[in-house]
């Protein structure tokens, strides 16, 4: 965020609906890093859990999308040019959603994983 912006006289992180914003992507991606987090020492341990990976990926990669975008409404219409790095990193991002197993490659093996649990 820009912090010299101004709108309606005070600085824009004094308004209540962006601080409002700013705490649901902060929630985002911590519930994203600890899911990641969660999934690596599920490996380092020797006891990789693959629907734990996918749901680390999918949650992960679509959340960067999601706050990606929140960021670049928080900037306004400095957000949609490329003055500031979010369009970018919101385009760079969309292939997190896409490589190494898109999203809905991610959703069927963690249906089918939680499937196989809950019938065996
Ligand atoms: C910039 C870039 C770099 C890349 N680098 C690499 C790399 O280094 N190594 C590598 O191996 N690959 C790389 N890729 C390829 C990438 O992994 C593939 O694009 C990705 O796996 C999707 O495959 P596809 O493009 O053939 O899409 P498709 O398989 O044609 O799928 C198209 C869409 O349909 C969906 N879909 C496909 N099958 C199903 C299904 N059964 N059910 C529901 N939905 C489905 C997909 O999720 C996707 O949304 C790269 C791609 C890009 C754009």
């Amino acid at each position: 965020m820009r912090p010299s912006r101004k709108s309606m006289g005070v600085p824009l992180h004094s308004h209540q609906a962006i601080q409002f914003k700013l705490a649901d992507m902060e929630t985002q991606v911590e519930a994203a890093r600890l899911l990641v987090r969660q999934a690596a020492a599920s490996h380092d341990a020797d006891r990789a859990d693959k629907q734990l990976s996918s749901i680390a990926k999918l949650f992960a990669s679509e959340m960067a999308s999601r706050v990606g975008w929140d960021s670049i409404q928080i900037h306004g219409g400095a957000g949609y040019t490329k003055d500031v790095c979010v369009e970018r990193l919101v385009r760079d991002n969309k292939l997190c959603e896409i490589g190494e197993g898109s999203s809905e490659v991610q959703r069927m093996l963690i249906a089918r994983a939680e499937y196989a649990k809950r019938s065996a």
